[in-house]
């Protein structure tokens, strides 16, 4: 663990809840639906709710989280703002693969009959073979099912062309994971580059690229890309963490007919929360220094 890593983890819950609460949709099912109902009636910006939560090691944690999904489900019900994301580590990886597949399907039989598509998020590289085997398990079944492919892994191209003829919803990220150089680019600026790559990649293979970044030029670039292919404005789209200050752009977006997905992240338990919000900033200790910036904005009257 790295000097920066220590430090991060031995910053107190307290503080954390403050650095996060820019990311955070709140404590409830509630008031994460709440959010997102917002950001689309006010600026028609679309969501993908996320129960925190990872890494889990006991069936009863899982069981709870199986249980908050199906009631978030219900309560969302039939709607087009928003989608749901989850984890493998919330459902049963602990266990096997099998248990955590079939956790998960029941998670998804249950969006489908209120037509909410679901989207397996991608954690760190010990999980990137059990989460696409699981996604090409469930796909046949569920055609709107979609995961994540991370750039910074050397494996990508591979895991793209592997995805061949299954017309797949495919979040594209440089990751938020630290992973060892064996495996994956170092450096920010070449993640984005080959990010870029994929997304030529995902749209010369059919499917359908969601962009998760918050980088102008990395946003433009992809923009130029589909135009140059002539892929319609329904073939992708743009998504980004709720917080970060983004919205000049993503208005631009909107106006030109591309749609824009928000990360919304809530968890009824703040331990969940805690332990994602370590997590992250123990990868990007930035991030503390995004949000008191976007903080003392705030404070000053600038947002
Ligand atoms: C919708 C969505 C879902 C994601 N799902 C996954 C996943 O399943 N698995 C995974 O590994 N990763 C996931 N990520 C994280 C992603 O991989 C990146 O770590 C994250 O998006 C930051 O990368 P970036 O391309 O924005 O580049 P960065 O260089 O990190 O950011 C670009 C610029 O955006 C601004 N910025 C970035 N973050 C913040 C912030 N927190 N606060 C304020 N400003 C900020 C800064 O100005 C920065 O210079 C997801 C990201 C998004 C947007």
């Amino acid at each position: 663990m790295g000097i920066k890593s220590f430090i991060v983890n031995l910053t107190p819950g307290p503080l954390v809840k403050v650095f996060a609460k820019p990311y955070i949709a709140g404590d409830s099912i509630t008031s994460a639906i709440q959010t997102a109902k917002d950001f689309w009636d006010s600026r028609q910006v679309c969501s993908t709710i996320d129960l925190l939560g990872e890494e889990l090691e006991s069936d009863e944690e899982v069981e709870y989280t199986i249980d908050v999904y199906l009631r978030l489900i219900a309560e969302l019900g039939r709607q087009k703002f928003s989608t749901i994301s989850l984890k493998p580590t919330q459902l049963g990886s602990h266990r096997d693969e099998a248990t955590c597949r079939e956790n998960i399907r029941k998670i998804i039989e249950a969006a489908e009959e209120y037509a909410i598509p679901v989207t397996i998020d991608m954690e760190d590289h010990h999980f990137t073979d059990l989460t696409l085997n699981i996604y090409k398990a469930l796909k046949p079944d569920f055609p709107t099912l979609g995961t994540v492919l991370q750039s910074r892994l050397f494996r990508t191209d591979q895991d793209i062309l592997d995805l061949k003829g299954l017309n797949a919803r495919i979040r594209i990220c440089i990751g938020i994971y630290n992973e060892p150089r064996e495996i994956a680019l170092q450096h920010k600026n070449d993640m984005k580059k080959k990010m870029l790559e994929h997304v030529e990649l995902l749209f010369k293979e059919g499917h359908y690229p969601e962009i998760g970044t918050h980088e102008e030029w990395l946003i433009r670039d992809s923009l130029e890309l589909a135009d140059k292919l002539n892929i319609s404005k329904n073939g992708y789209e743009i998504q980004m963490l709720m917080g970060v200050p983004r919205q000049k752009i993503t208005d631009e977006l909107i106006r030109k007919g591309i749609t824009v997905r928000l990360y919304v992240p809530f968890a009824e338990k703040w331990k969940h929360a805690t332990n994602y919000c370590k997590r992250r900033l123990a990868a990007n200790p930035m991030m503390a220094a995004y949000v008191a910036g976007n903080l003392l904005q705030t404070a000053r009257g600038k947002k």
